[in-house]
């Protein structure tokens, strides 16, 4: 190999420091990748790969221009790599050989301050987990709103659960906890093994103790983005016990923040309660939906202030008006603190303030700054004054002017006014030079080659006398001559360098404000956060208002009574009132209801519809019912259907199993089980023996409440042995030869034979239902028995002569290895249908 140039060798110095970085390398106006981060980045960005060196050897290289780079870090950021931008500096003009470059920031998923491809209706956390000797630390935060949080476990399945759900973009860890992060993902985001070597600087409440985790997250940012963290916030206690506990399987088998099956937000209770104004409502409500409340004067005290809303149409609509003219402050804060904000950031800052001191007024009169959520709000009158300097149409950079009001500065005010007595000097001097030369379409332009100049057309050029005049002939075209003149010159000069100084002036007043303004964080932080809250409760009110939705009561006897309930979102997904409401009512002694009716019938629905209803009652949310009596909830565990995991490799009976075993292993006697056809992964004794043993156990040793639907319709015996469960059935109905869903939840078990009742209405051969009658008369003298089934000797039936026996053919053999080597636990449905 030859020796490198010394661009290369540049080149490699700077990338030895970022080996796990795509580098981008600012080549004039181009970012350039070289070797292996160019092929990568060629594929990512669909970009053509070049090469450097073609004759000798030839070295892979791609480029994106540096004026749409953004969209490209973006779309790279967004596949999970990390960039280092490694910019010039010095000015290459200026500078005699190699230009000075430095990585001056590395951009990852989980420490982005701007909008690099962020979701804004979405936290962008980045997590670090730190394990000690009988816990794992672990701390969180976005640091484009400078929020931290942490908190620490000895419970791993707690651990992954608030992992998961916290849906972090990137994970900082450092080498003796790296086996964590396994054990909690399969897939795990990207992730670092990072040691810290300083102790950061911050502030935290008293019972925070996760200092090691803290400090490996915050080493990290801070070695990312080369900075002081300005905005960061005071670190907060995670605490697991003040909220209901709702693991990432319940967010996403009820459907919570996006629909199961499209992974869009409609369809979900986010989808159904966002009706926010600003980019901050919307997260604000993600995380009230994650996080439903567990104190009951808590919950009261959100209630009333929806209460106030929904009562008082003419202020919820003024204030709704003042949010909807705020941007994302929490996110424009971000920025601020980084020294990252342009002057349309600040205008939109100052827009955003505008209306705060009418929005106080509004909360004053509706006596919400009483309350403990809008108490000390502060409109932050002096912050927009300070910005209201700023024009209303901010400049691209700040290296043009125009960023300031006229009347803002004496000196600025001078400078424009040269500018401006300059255009009407030009303007007169036109006139003279037209007069005293007589030709009347003189024109005045500027180039910036030779600035100002006169323009006489070819045919009148012809008979000029140049000299006489003091013209000096600067450039010929084709049908004009352009010449300039002693006077111009002048004026010239004084234009350019009034238009020069005012450009700077205005830069250095920009970089001034922009200083003054990181004085303002910590306050604008608390009253963004009061206008996300303000934001999502109106929501609230909105969505109550709309579709009459009830307070609910809470009970302190653990009953529930739910009298003519609906699921929100199916009911406003029908038409118009084809919703059939139901009731539910459990207590203490009473709390395991078993479900049975045909597929389809509505048992699914009528236990997301109780779940849904729990979750908005703690939440502060009214909720779809005539009437609703609730007790609190601590936690809500699902085991719910259809989420066979293909990608994940593992079965869908495991994960029915995992799922059933986290409920089992950690509800309470306060919990919400909500299990639905449990059983169904394996063979039907296999199953049902396993439901039931789980109906047993959760009678006899947890005592939460339990909606349990099944199709073993054997199960609905236990209610003669289990005091505390109920028999109750989906109705459906013959009408006309059809089978007719009434979704209506009836006492008592469904008839036996259903299956078979809907297969004669289904118009199979009769002989097929008869003979299907006769065998199920059959199973059930058998299970009478308390006998194992057995295979019926004269019911003929092919079968792979499993032993090892000397009939068995070689290849066979063969075959019979191959079966017994299959990990059936372990296989997706696709795959063993493939193997097969
Ligand atoms: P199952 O779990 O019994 O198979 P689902 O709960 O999935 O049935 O319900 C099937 C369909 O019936 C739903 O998609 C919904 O459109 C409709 N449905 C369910 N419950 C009701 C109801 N109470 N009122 C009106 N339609 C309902």
């Amino acid at each position: 190999m030859r020796e490198p140039t010394p661009m290369m060798k540049q080149y490699f110095s700077i990338k030895d420091n970022h080996p796990d970085s795509l580098l981008l390398f600012r080549l004039g106006d181009f970012y350039e990748l070289f070797y292996d981060d160019a092929v990568t980045a060629a594929k990512v960005l669909e970009i053509t790969l070049t090469s450097r060196d073609k004759s000798k050897d030839p070295i892979p290289m791609c480029g994106v221009p540096y004026h749409s780079a953004r969209n490209y870090i973006a779309k790279l950021i967004d596949n999970g790599y990390k960039v280092a931008i490694c910019e010039q500096m010095e000015d290459p003009t200026e500078t005699k050989g190699m230009v000075k470059r430095e990585v001056v920031r590395v951009i990852t998923p989980g420490t982005l301050i701007d909008d690099f491809g962020m979701d804004d209706g979405a936290s962008n956390f980045i997590l670090a987990v730190h394990e000690t000797d009988e816990r794992t630390e672990v701390s969180y935060a976005d640091i484009s709103t400078g929020e931290i949080f942490a908190f620490s476990t000895s419970d791993e399945t707690e651990l992954k659960s608030e992992i998961e759900t916290l849906g972090a973009r990137e994970l900082v860890t450092n080498a003796e906890s790296e086996h964590i992060i396994h054990r909690i993902y399969n897939d795990p985001p990207l992730y670092t093994v990072f040691e810290a070597d300083e102790p950061a600087d911050y502030d935290y409440e008293d019972d925070i103790d996760e200092h090691r985790a803290i400090n490996l997250l915050l080493n990290y940012i801070r070695k990312q983005n080369m900075q002081e963290l300005k905005h960061l916030k005071t670190v907060e206690k995670h605490r697991i016990n003040t909220f209901m506990k709702l693991n990432y399987a319940a967010i996403s088998n009820l459907e919570l923040l996006e629909n199961i099956q499209t992974k869009k937000v409609k369809g979900s209770l986010f989808w159904y309660l966002n009706r926010t104004e600003t980019p901050m409502g919307k997260r604000m409500l993600r995380k009230l939906i994650e996080r439903p409340l567990v104190s009951k004067k808590e919950i009261e005290n959100r209630q009333s202030i929806v209460t106030t809303l929904i009562d008082n149409f003419t202020e919820r609509e003024q204030l709704s008006n003042i949010l909807n003219d705020v941007y994302d402050i929490e996110r424009l804060v971000g920025r601020l603190a980084f020294n990252n904000v342009d002057v349309k950031d600040l205008v939109q800052l100052r827009d955003s303030l505008y209306g705060l001191p009418e929005l106080k007024t509004v909360l004053e009169s509706l006596k919400l700054t009483d309350n403990k959520t809008f108490s000390n709000f502060d409109s932050m009158e002096d912050a927009y004054e300070r910005l209201e300097v700023l024009t209303d149409t901010p400049p691209k950079t700040i290296r043009e002017g125009k960023i300031f009001k006229d009347g803002v500065s004496e000196e600025l005010d001078n400078l424009r006014d040269i500018s401006t007595n300059a255009r009407t000097w030009l303007n007169n001097y036109l006139e003279t030079e037209k007069e005293r030369t007589g030709i009347k379409n003189l024109k005045i332009g500027f180039n910036k080659v030779f600035g100002y100049y006169l323009e006489i057309s070819k045919v009148q050029a012809m008979n000029f006398d140049a000299e006489k005049f003091e013209y000096n002939r600067k450039q010929t075209l084709t049908n004009a001559e352009r010449f300039i003149t002693p006077e111009l010159k002048e004026m010239e000069s004084q234009i350019l360098t009034a238009e020069d100084d005012s450009i700077k002036l205005e830069f250095n007043m920009f970089t001034e404000l922009r200083t003054d303004m990181m004085e303002y964080i910590t306050r604008l932080q608390r009253t963004a956060e009061q206008i996300s809250t303000l934001d999502t409760l109106i929501s609230f009110a909105l969505v109550s208002n709309d579709y009459h939705l009830t307070t609910p009561e809470f009970s302190s006897d653990k009953s529930i009574k739910l009298v003519d309930a609906r699921h929100p979102i199916v009911e406003r997904m029908l038409n118009e009132n084809t919703y059939v409401p139901n009731d539910l009512t459990m207590s203490k002694d009473n709390f395991i209801y078993l479900i049975t009716g045909p597929n389809m019938s509505g048992k699914s629905t009528y236990m997301r519809q109780v779940a849904l209803i729990i979750i908005m009652a703690q939440i502060g949310m009214r909720v779809p019912a005539a009437s609703a009596k609730v007790p609190i909830f601590d936690a809500i565990y699902t085991r719910i259907g259809a989420s066979d995991d293909l990608s994940s490799g593992k079965s869908t009976f495991m994960i029915e199993m995992m799922e059933a075993n986290t409920a089992l292993q950690h509800a309470t006697k306060d919990s919400l089980l909500i299990f639905d056809e449990i059983g169904r992964g394996t063979s039907t004794y296999d199953g049902m023996a396993l439901a039931q043993a789980m109906l047993v156990y959760i009678h006899e040793e947890i005592g939460a409440k339990t909606l349990f639907s099944t199709h073993y319709h054997e199960l609905t015996n236990l209610e003669d042995e289990l005091t505390g469960l109920q028999n109750v059935h989906v109705k459906a109905t013959e009408y006309d030869g059809k089978l007719v869903f009434l979704h209506k939840v009836k006492p008592g078990a469904v008839e036996k034979s259903y299956g078979i009742h809907v297969a004669k209405l289904a118009e199979l051969p009769d002989r097929v239902t008869e003979l299907a009658a006769e065998y199920l008369s059959g199973f059930e003298n058998q299970k009478h028995d308390r006998e194992p089934p057995h295979r019926q000797d004269d019911i003929f039936q092919l079968e792979l002569p499993l032993d090892d026996s000397e009939t068995v053919s070689k290849d066979d053999k063969q075959l019979l290895g191959e079966l017994t080597a299959l990990d059936l636990n372990n296989m997706t449905p696709m795959e063993a249908l493939n193997t097969l």
